[in-house]
């Protein structure tokens, strides 16, 4: 079963050719897809895709970290009342990102407590997105974990430390493109992590794999992804996607 297990395909850079990308992805043994959300103008979109292609591309609702501003009240509200309305697979994507905008920290943790407290409540997994405030966000996950707390810390870039922090919170890391890059340095810490702690996604439409690196990132890329593993812990594809995709399904509860 391989599983991306985040890509943002409801994004304008597929409406032209959205058909086709599912195919290229089915074609490369993609099973399911899930989608994390942005902020309210996107889940609209979101949906729709959802609703076009049943069975195959799952939503999550939350707010993305870059969205929050002064408005994350209302922003909350509006990811509260879709809670209300129908089932998503997770709560996400939801974080903190110090490295485009720092104003709105303070911000950006109430909306990540609230949004960990609406997951608590809906009993759903939380999908993490953290650039430059990975030990924060631990810090974050750790004062709020109470035994049932589970999820993602997607496009997992640290170093062996926090990644060893990250599992003892019950979390998986969630491995991308980043895996590829050469002089990344991920595949050293990676190397050292049983794979039942990972997850694969793509995070499309950024973060292309080595050797699309730099185009537009799709969702049938994995196969890049998922192949540098396997040649990383020296085991077959086989096994990379199987023990990586029984991880997403219980995570997403599939
Ligand atoms: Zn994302």
């Amino acid at each position: 079963m391989l599983i991306d297990t985040h890509a943002h395909i409801f994004s304008d850079h597929f409406e032209n050719d959205l058909d086709e990308v599912i195919a290229r992805s089915k074609e490369a043994g993609i099973k399911k897809l899930f989608m994390p959300n942005i902020d309210s103008e996107s889940v609209e979109s979101m949906i729709a895709l959802e609703e076009r292609f049943p069975g195959y591309c799952y939503s999550m609702i939350g707010l993305h970290p870059c969205s929050v501003k002064g408005n994350h009240h209302d922003e909350l509200k509006v990811v509260e009342k879709w809670l209300e309305r129908r089932k998503f697979s997770a709560i996400g994507e939801m974080g903190t990102d110090l490295y485009w905008d720092k104003t709105y920290i303070k911000e950006q943790k109430n909306a990540f407590n609230y949004q960990v407290d609406l997951a608590l409540e809906h009993d759903l997994p939380i999908v993490i997105h953290c650039r430059e405030s990975i030990d924060l966000t631990i810090d974050l996950v750790k004062n709020k974990q109470n035994g049932s707390l589970s999820g993602i810390f997607h496009c997992f870039t640290g170093d062996i430390e926090q990644a060893r922090k990250i599992i003892d919170l019950g979390f998986y890391l969630g491995i991308g493109g980043v895996l590829t890059f050469k002089n990344s340095g991920l595949d050293k810490v990676i190397k050292d992590i049983d794979l039942q702690y990972l997850v694969l996604e793509t995070d499309s439409p950024y973060l292309a794999p080595t050797p699309k690196r730099g185009k537009r990132n799709e969702p049938s890329y994995l196969k890049f992804i998922l192949r540098r593993l396997a040649d990383l812990y020296e085991v077959s594809e086989d096994s990379v996607e199987k023990i990586t995709g029984e991880n997403a399904l219980n995570l997403y509860r599939q």
